[in-house]
């Protein structure tokens, strides 16, 4: 199907697009590398007088390594987050989501910017933003400000970010010495959104214990979350093969699937059971250095 028909408007500067975005908000939309944006117009299940597209905004382009963080402009493309030498050294666990998304053509296309704020439980980035606890900057009419990823996720599509703002930087501390991630996703086929996945972080603290532990979902219930009760539980604990399942279990027993054309409750809950332990089992060995 064709999309209903719009305006293109390519602004030059993040200034201008800001500024057309508030003064159409409730008509225009950003476009990034479309990859979500566009199956939606065409299948007619929204439409929008204006698109704005920022892919021009050079300034949002790029993956910067700091002391302690990565910064990471809205428009790098998934693809460069898969391949970043910066990425893979200081918070591995996000190439591997990375390269798990969709195809090779939907990664080239496909923004983090576009694939964190887009509001879809089957993406997998914003997991890993979750787990990682990432902060995104926003700008819009009022100025700048920071958005904890986890207080980001509102319901499905539905996010902290106002219609006027943009999404610019995404900043994730680098993953220290003595921490580990790592992000398992279950899927049908390759290119498939998942079935289930878990993205998970953990820290080793001074007596062998687990420090800091962060899980958050994807595919599960209407938004990427963090779940709180199976890392109070492990907080304080030994990583053990043992506590690790106490918690996978924990993961299950606090969410409600639906079933879908990816299967039933029960084998969705099962699969994250399954995820979750490898997800949290590989953390461990890598916060370990195993
Ligand atoms: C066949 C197919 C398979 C897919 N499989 C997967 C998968 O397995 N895993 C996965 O995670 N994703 C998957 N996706 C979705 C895709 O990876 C992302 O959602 C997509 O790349 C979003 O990024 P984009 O730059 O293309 O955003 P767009 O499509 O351009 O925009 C998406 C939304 O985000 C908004 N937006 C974009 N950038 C900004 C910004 N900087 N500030 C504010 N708002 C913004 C847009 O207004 C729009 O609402 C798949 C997509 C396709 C087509």
């Amino acid at each position: 199907m064709y999309p209903q028909s719009f305006e293109y408007v390519a602004p030059r500067t993040l200034k201008e697009a800001v500024e057309f975005l508030r003064k159409h908000e409730g008509e225009a939309k950003i476009l990034a590398g479309g990859q979500s944006l566009i199956p939606i117009l065409k299948m007619r299940f929204a439409s929008f007088g204006y698109l704005v597209d920022i892919g021009g905004l050079q300034d949002l382009h790029y993956i910067k390594r700091d002391r302690d963080s990565i910064r990471i402009g809205s428009l790098a493309r998934t693809s460069e987050i898969e391949e970043s030498q910066d990425i893979r050294m200081n918070a591995l666990m996000l190439a591997e989501a990375a390269s798990q998304v969709a195809d090779s053509q939907v990664r080239n296309m496909g923004t983090v910017g576009g694939n964190c704020v887009h509001g879809d439980p089957g993406n997998d980035l914003p997991s890993v933003m979750l787990a990682l606890d990432a902060i995104y900057k926003v700008t819009g009419p009022s100025g700048t400000r920071d958005i904890p990823a986890s207080e980001f996720y509102v319901d499905s599509y539905s996010t902290g970010l106002g219609e006027a703002e943009i999404l610019t930087e995404i900043v994730i501390p680098v993953i220290q010495h003595g921490s580990g991630g790592a992000y398992i996703k279950q899927r049908r086929r390759a290119g498939d959104f998942s079935i289930a996945a878990v993205a998970a972080f953990v820290s080793i603290n001074e007596s062998g214990n687990c420090g800091v532990a962060r899980l958050a979902v994807t595919s599960i219930g209407p938004i990427n979350f963090r779940s709180k009760k199976a890392e109070e539980f492990l907080t304080g604990k030994k990583l053990s093969d043992q506590n690790i399942a106490t918690a996978a279990q924990l993961l299950v027993d606090s969410v409600e699937p639906v079933a879908d054309p990816y299967g039933s409750v029960e084998f969705k809950k099962e699969i994250l059971r399954l995820v979750g332990i490898e997800a949290l089992s590989k953390a461990t060995d890598r916060a370990l250095g195993v």
